[in-house]
């Protein structure tokens, strides 16, 4: 008798236990785009953190996590309504806070590709160069979502022609939250030959979103080649050694430390803004980045099976944006950890291919991991 009161009171606190291990996903409106688009957020909330995602663009709105004394803050950039959002997205300047990014993550140089003998030209909204998807890329679409454990199902269909890109492309992308880390999981399919590189864009403060740079961040990259780039940001060619450059980040450094260095590439990408060749075998989930914010004490752990990831330290933020609670993004304010493939790998055989065949699934997962310390 007294086995059977012990053994089920264990399993009522094993219950107990479970259930509050569980993420709570909740969804709500979340205002509407001029064509009066309802667009909804999904909360996902774990004992130690809070994520917002919505709709349009896929976009993580917001991402609580405590710091050293459980002092929780978010640790993202954006805006307090999708307005704010909806307007940055159709300015030619966007900054793409927190969006999913598609058909083609960072740059496609002079706006066009070959791939299996056909020629695509596609919209150039970066100079002569085509940058995350287009002027309409996946940032500023509106995504079909659904509940799913412990998170949300965002899925988003490309029509063939979209933005110049050939293929009807079904994307689906997962959110979801386990106790400290956020996972992102990426798939598509396509029914024609195309090419895809599907990333996020948060711009990360660990100290908190209106606090003023990241200059102080401490940043390890598990790399030991870039990519240079030429004056419109397009990779050379070149897999060039980080080693005595200010692109060395494979022991933790101060990201201001070396900003301003004296280098040709720093020069051009205003600071940090280049694509890093993981050391990592790709195809396995690895750590990529490790960011910490010695004033907070809090940590993120960006893991990837990408084989690379674009770090950019915010060097187009001027302060004309009015973020969320009215904060003031001026240079630096932030930084991307952006996993991906290299940018321009449509024209650059050599390097990994982005080529997706009909029949195919890409199928890609980042997290990030939060702790503090
Ligand atoms: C690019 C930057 C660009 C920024 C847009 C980054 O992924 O590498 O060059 O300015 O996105 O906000």
């Amino acid at each position: 008798m007294l086995r059977v009161l012990v053994l089920s009171l264990m399993c009522l606190l094993l219950s107990a236990v479970v259930s509050e291990a569980k993420t709570a996903v909740t969804t709500q409106p979340f205002g509407k785009l001029p064509d009066g688009t309802a667009i909804e957020i999904f909360t996902l909330k774990s004992e130690k953190v809070e994520a917002r995602v919505m709709t349009y663009g896929g976009i993580l709105v917001s991402l609580k996590a405590p710091d050293r004394n459980a002092k929780v803050a978010d640790v993202v950039l954006g805006y307090d309504s999708v307005d704010g959002y909806y307007a940055n997205s159709n300015n030619p300047g966007t900054a793409y806070f927190g969006a999913l990014i598609g058909r083609y993550a960072n740059r496609i140089g002079g706006a066009g590709f070959t791939l299996e003998g056909k020629k695509y030209s596609l919209p150039a909204n970066n100079g002569a160069n085509t940058l995350h998807g287009g002027p309409h890329g996946f940032s500023n679409q509106v995504w079909k979502a659904k509940t799913i454990p412990n998170g949300v199902e965002l899925t988003y269909v490309s029509k063939d022609g979209e933005e110049g890109f050939p293929g009807n492309l079904t994307a689906t992308v997962r959110y979801t939250l386990v106790g400290t880390d956020l996972k992102i999981d990426y798939s598509a399919t396509t029914d024609k030959d195309t090419v895809v590189n599907l990333t996020n864009h948060s711009y990360f403060n660990l100290a908190g979103q209106e606090q003023a740079t990241i200059l102080q961040h401490q940043l390890t990259l598990n790399a030991s080649r870039f990519t240079p780039v030429d004056a419109g940001l397009i990779p050379t060619g070149e897999l060039k050694s980080v080693s005595g450059t200010p692109f060395d980040f494979r022991k933790a450094t101060a990201i201001g430390e070396r900003i301003s260095a004296d280098d040709e590439q720093i020069r051009l990408g205003k600071g940090y803004d280049h694509n890093w060749v993981l050391d990592s075998k790709s195809g396995k989930l690895a750590e990529a980045a490790l960011l910490y914010d010695p004033s907070s004490g809090r940590q993120l752990r960006v893991l990837t099976d990408q084989p690379a990831i674009q770090f950019y330290s915010g060097n187009f933020l001027d302060g004309s944006v009015k973020g969320k609670g009215g904060a003031t993004y001026a240079l630096h304010a932030a930084l991307c950890l952006e996993t991906q493939h290299y940018p321009d790998s449509p024209n650059h055989p050599d390097f990994p291919t982005t080529h997706l065949k009909p029949g195919g699934h890409y199928h890609t997962v980042t997290v990030f991991s939060f702790s503090s310390h």
